[in-house]
């Protein structure tokens, strides 16, 4: 009787500590009608380089003046931070989130992580989120409404509704499309919900991918896809808009691929050189179809982070290192390979003048974790020969481009909406910097990213 008694007044206490009622306050540590952020180095977004001893200024949830320290002039009574040694970079756009986390144990379901994902999106400087792939739709539409409403801190999300999936797939949560009319069906419902975009998955038929094409073209909204079934140039042939996780995905180099069949396991033994590889590249670039670099989702034993345990309940810690210890040596040599292999596309890709972006996919055997993921995506594009501005680059103005909104997020221009990341560091000299992230600005409100990653401690997971 007692013990009911105590698990009834338990439940009772959590619901009056309901953790979306608090909303943002509790995380926020900047927050005045001027701000000025002074003696910062500047990192644009642009692929500029860095420039030294800069000063921001914020005024009403815009960036008011960017330029030398000397000549800027403050306004009276902002609030003056001097952030000498500290660098700038925009908000980070990033274009392959999702609110879902693999439940571990080799079971291929994935949970809902609508409290612990988006504090840790924004807590990494991820400022604008674009889903791609909902197993959940209505919750992650709703959490998008009750972060713009000020009720639970997040990004900006735009949420990719999918999967438009055929039979065959591995995860029992995903849809199975019937033949094209559902297609389009599926497409005109979800964007009715308010769906800003569609994922297409490895079982689609290239009938059913054309029509989802078309019925979201003809209501302003794009598609991307995650492909297996239908190649990328036949993609690109269909007007697709972008393209996951890059050319290792590919299946259009295996000689024993069929139409609308995903194969069991392509060979990728592709020369990025080669005529094939040449020609599909210059096909996507005059499509105008993006590509989306998620690397970290490919590493299934990147170095152990404290903040990463932390942030795993007990029992998805526990899950994630046996995952972890299983993938073994081979594992581990075969993500390197594939993440070398996919590096190599993404250089030709880009210096051919296809739009490459980033996104985190907290999926695979769980290493890469909402935000910090994303981070490590940084660390990996680097480590593949692109700069630390490029790399910034293409996880900001780049993405920012490909969702139209260029004019208002992506750099560190005048006019811009003030999403800024403050790091305590030169992540231009050492990429591995950007984990150092010291305030998180959101449309000018500065969020204190260790208040939202303690928030979430033992949280990922479970919800
Ligand atoms: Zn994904």
């Amino acid at each position: 009787m007692r013990h009911l008694l105590l698990a009834v007044l338990c439940a009772a206490s959590l619901a009056a500590q309901n953790p979306f009622t608090p909303g943002n306050a509790p995380f926020i540590s900047v927050d005045a009608p001027v701000i000025a952020l002074e003696h910062v180095r500047v990192i644009d977004g642009t692929g500029a380089a860095p420039v030294e001893d800069q000063t921001i200024v914020i005024s009403g949830g815009r960036i008011q003046f960017v330029g030398a320290a000397a000549k800027a002039s403050i306004p009276a009574g902002a609030r003056r931070m001097d952030l000498s040694n500290r660098t700038v970079i925009p908000g980070l756009v990033g274009m392959h989130e999702h609110l879902f986390y693999p439940s571990g144990a080799g079971i291929p379901l994935y949970i809902e992580q609508g409290m612990s994902f988006p504090r840790l999106y924004l807590a990494s400087g991820i400022t604008t989120a674009r889903t791609a792939g909902t197993l959940e739709p209505y919750t992650d539409l709703n959490l998008k409404k009750m972060i713009d409403a000020g009720r639970m801190p997040g990004p900006k999300m735009l949420i990719t509704v999918g999967y438009l999936e055929g039979p065959g797939s591995f995860a029992p949560q995903m849809p199975e499309l019937k033949d094209a009319e559902d297609a389009r069906r599926f497409v005109e419902y979800w964007a009715s919900q308010g769906a800003h975009s569609f994922k297409a998955y490895m079982h689609v038929t290239r009938a059913e991918l054309g029509a989802a094409i078309t019925e979201a073209h003809a209501r302003h909204l794009t598609v991307t896809g995650h492909l297996c079934s239908v190649g990328f140039r036949e993609a690109a042939a269909l007007g697709i808009d972008n393209l996951e996780h890059g050319l290792i995905e590919d299946t259009e180099f295996n000689p024993r691929k069929q139409p609308d069949v995903c194969p069991q396991s392509s060979p990728l033994d592709w020369d990025v050189n080669g005529e094939a590889v040449q020609t599909t590249i210059r096909d996507l670039v005059s499509h105008k179809v993006a590509v989306t670099s998620t690397l970290a989702v490919f590493e299934n034993a990147p170095p152990l982070e404290a903040r990463f345990i932390d942030a795993l309940s007990p029992t998805a810690a526990l899950n994630y290192m046996v995952a972890r210890d299983r993938s073994g040596e081979q594992g581990r040599a075969r993500s390197e390979m594939r993440i070398k292999k996919e590096l190599e596309f993404e250089r030709a890709f880009v210096k051919a003048g296809g739009l490459l972006m980033f996104g985190c996919d907290p999926t695979g055997n769980g290493s890469a974790l909402a935000g910090f993921g994303d981070q490590r995506n940084l660390e990996l594009l680097v480590s593949g020969g692109f700069t630390p501005v490029e790399a910034i680059q293409i996880a900001s103005l780049n993405g920012a481009k490909f969702l139209g909104m260029a004019d208002k997020i992506g750099s560190i221009a005048e006019g811009k909406q003030a999403d800024l990341v403050v790091i305590d560091g030169n992540p231009a000299r050492q990429i591995a910097d950007v984990k150092k992230v010291e305030i998180v600005f959101k449309d000018g409100v500065g969020y204190d990213p260790a208040k939202l990653i303690l928030s979430v401690r033992g949280a990922v997971g479970l919800h």
